[in-house]
């Protein structure tokens, strides 16, 4: 019955003279969500309002399925359009659809009009009045409310008629590529993905690094994170993962450095690696999984040392989630599955029994200058051996 959807964004609405930029790139978001679909669709933008036009067959629930996923819609409306071929024959397709989209008739309704094309015989509030008069005939059971109905009925003239009242919400947001661009760290755990999916959410664009220990971590292991970067880009788009090989480095540590400070160094290391990287890649910031007191790497003081490293901002999406909490958003957007994998994500010689939970800066500080020269060939080897991955 549907062919077409309006598509209701919220935010972007509020931009000014840049809400163009906002529309084009919600756009952009939606070709690419629906490329996945099957059948053909034209997007258009006419006076504030996009429109999503099948021009073909479709499977609803895959499109709307799609269309729910791209960041910037609110509400997605399915509309149903014809023809002008005389107001009657308006108000016997408007009765037809009322039967097929409400078998319980026993609602309150308003019409809700617009005539966008002047030439049309009656203008809005006739159009209102008389459409409203000719369901109330049609259907005894349903009842007027212009304040607050249940089913409001909109009908837009246009060079074709639009009908359409139902919405399906949308995530909300900001489309993707407005807010620029940022580097997860992307692990194969159930925190990061979802850290990336908040930021992707404010219309940031994501690439992702990922670190991996061969032999330690297996190539299981890796292909998780690449699943999960591709569960994340069904919102993102295309996702850049960069894998570095970080098992040098992570050996080297090991020898050099007390063991209950191992983690707070390598994730220094991993920090600035990924602020290279990012660099290198327009990124603005950096992204990560981090939430306070989870683990000892992620006390405050500890946050303190692993933050020191860099000069992009940290963004921390998760930074006073529960783990509760995270785990339902993972579940939400898919990943919480492939995340709780069992596959390693790092070897058990490298947690320390008993990590420091309180690092003293000057101390990491310190003990990091125990690591020499060495260290800055292992990195540069690392940045030289990643290896990228496209993830869609
Ligand atoms: P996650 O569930 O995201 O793995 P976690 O609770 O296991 O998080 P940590 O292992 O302390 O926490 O990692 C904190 C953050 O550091 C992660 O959320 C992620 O952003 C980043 N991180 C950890 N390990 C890796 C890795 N191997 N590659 C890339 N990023 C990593
Ligand atoms: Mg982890």
């Amino acid at each position: 019955m549907f062919t077409a959807f309006l598509i209701k964004y919220a935010e972007i609405g509020i931009k000014g003279r840049n809400r163009y930029l906002f529309e084009d790139a919600l756009i952009h978001q939606i070709k690419h969500a629906l490329k996945k679909c099957d059948g053909r669709f034209m997007i258009s933008k006419t006076q504030g309002r996009i429109y999503v036009d099948a021009q073909t067959e479709f499977d609803f629930d895959e499109v709307v399925e799609h269309l729910k996923r791209v960041f910037g819609i609110s509400g997605i409306c399915p509309v149903v359009y014809v023809e002008d071929e005389g107001f009657e024959k308006l108000c016997d397709t408007v009765v037809d659809y009322i039967a097929d989209v409400y078998p319980d008739r026993n609602k309150t309704f308003k019409v809700n009009a617009r005539r966008a094309r002047k030439n049309y015989p009656k203008d809005s509030m006739t159009i209102n009045m008389d459409m409203g008069e000719m369901i109330l005939k049609t259907y005894p059971e349903m009842k007027v409310d212009v304040h607050n109905p249940d089913i409001l009925l909109n009908i837009e003239v246009r060079e074709k008629i639009y009908i359409y009242s139902e919405i399906i919400p949308g995530p909300g947001g900001m489309p993707v590529g407005t807010g620029g661009k940022a580097m997860l760290l992307l692990s194969g755990g159930i925190d990061s993905p979802v850290a990336g999916y908040m930021i992707a959410k404010r219309g940031v664009k994501i690439d992702a690094v990922y670190f991996h220990a061969p032999p330690y971590t297996s190539d299981r292991a890796k292909q998780k994170v690449v699943d999960l970067a591709r569960i994340v880009s069904r919102y993102t788009g295309p996702i850049y993962l960069h894998v570095v090989n970080f098992t040098d480095i992570q050996l080297y540590i090991h020898e050099k450095c007390p063991h209950e400070e191992l983690t707070i160094i390598m994730r220094r290391y991993m920090m600035r690696i990924a602020e290279h990287i990012a660099k290198e890649n327009d990124c603005l910031g950096l992204i990560t999984g981090e939430s306070i007191g989870q683990v000892a790497s992620q006390t405050m003081s500890s946050l303190i040392a692993t933050n020191e490293v860099c000069e992009l901002p940290v963004y921390r999406p998760l930074i006073g989630f529960d783990k509760q909490e995270i785990v339902e958003v993972a579940e939400k957007i898919d990943t919480f599955e492939t995340s709780i994998l069992p596959y390693e994500d790092c070897c058990t010689i490298f947690v320390a029994k008993h990590p420091v939970t309180k690092p003293n800066v000057n101390i990491i500080r310190r003990h990091e200058q125990n690591l020499e020269e060495k260290i800055q060939e292992l990195v540069k080897t690392a940045l030289e051996t990643a290896e990228l991955i496209i993830a869609e």
